[in-house]
């Protein structure tokens, strides 16, 4: 079994004795102070943990569950009250909640309403899975519009659905951290859990895909004649599609700073059009942010 938490565990117990031996309160992370205070009240105050989801396949969820056995060292740390499909029995919302993970898109007006009550009650919310964090595949309703998307699917019944513009988590409320990709990355997951509950800046690669794919020493594919979304898209997937032969479609989104100009240039060199890695990067959502 890997152990996931021992080295942070080391950085926790490092910093508590710093605040014993003198250093200030104020300078130890929130969420560790949170933790400190809430395990002084109670020996039974673990971190409660929830999972929610919204319009979306569950495969970030499942990405989550995958993690076997380092899900159940993480679950000795934290107390998971809510986690629909791990879970046979769904026990009623509560009150409050110390981390809440949301996946999927915000597609309804129910949707909405429940997000902002998740808000309210959590401390910290994460965005679980692309179609949190930027819409997803779902934002592909917002192409056709509402009222079109909505005749495709339901027909003459589709009075009956209530729809709006897809929307990331973050539109509708303030999100804390974000876990990208369609779907995620377990070790990701357990970097951003493992830093949340510490207290520390989760370390999220922000550089593009094409560090980690150089460094698998791939075969670039616009090499090969396919597009290749890599030049822009922020790392952290292990460069998974390009490994296998595949263009990387920006399921995690741009690099905060993207290089559009150079991607350009790349696309211009490989006769491939700036329309074609444009549509393509409308896929997962950013394409809405992105102007090359
Ligand atoms: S991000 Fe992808 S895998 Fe995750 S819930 Fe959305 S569609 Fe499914
Ligand atoms: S295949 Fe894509 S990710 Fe890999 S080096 Fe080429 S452009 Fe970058
Ligand atoms: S290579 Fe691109 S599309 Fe594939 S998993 Fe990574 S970010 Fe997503």
């Amino acid at each position: 079994m890997r152990n996931v938490l021992n080295a942070d565990c080391r950085f926790w117990i490092s910093a508590l004795v710093a605040e014993h031996q003198g250093y200030s309160i104020g300078a130890l992370p929130p969420m560790l102070i949170s933790l400190r205070i809430r395990n002084e009240v109670s020996d039974l105050a673990k971190p409660r943990v929830a999972f929610f989801s919204f319009s979306c396949c569950e495969g970030c969820q499942l990405m989550v569950l995958n993690l076997e056995e380092d899900l159940l060292a993480l679950a000795e740390h934290v107390d998971i009250v809510s986690f629909r499909e791990a879970m046979t029995e769904h026990p009623p919302q509560a009150d409050d909640y110390d981390i809440v993970f949301i996946e999927g898109s915000i597609t309804t007006p129910s949707d909405l309403k429940q997000v902002k009550g998740l808000r309210e009650r959590a401390k910290v919310v994460v965005a679980l899975g692309a179609c949190a964090t930027m819409g997803g595949v779902n934002m592909m309703k917002n192409l056709i519009g509402v009222d079109k998307a909505k005749e495709i699917v339901y027909g003459d019944k589709a009075h009956y659905f209530e729809s709006i513009p897809t929307m990331p988590i973050d539109q509708a409320v303030k999100v804390d951290y974000y876990i990208h990709g369609c779907p995620i990355d377990p070790d990701e997951f357990l970097e951003v859990t493992k830093s949340i509950l510490i207290g520390r800046r989760p370390r999220i690669p922000n550089y593009p895909v094409c560090v980690e794919c150089q460094m698998k020493e791939n075969v670039c594919v616009f090499d090969v004649g396919k597009v290749c979304l890599g030049p822009i898209t922020r790392a952290g997937c292990k460069a998974i599609c390009p490994t296998y032969g595949h263009g990387c479609e920006g399921c995690r989104g741009l690099v905060d700073d993207p290089n559009a100009s150079s991607h350009k240039n790349l696309l211009t060199e490989h006769g491939l059009t700036v329309e074609e890695a444009v549509e393509r990067y409308k896929m997962f959502g950013s394409g809405w942010k992105f102007v090359i």
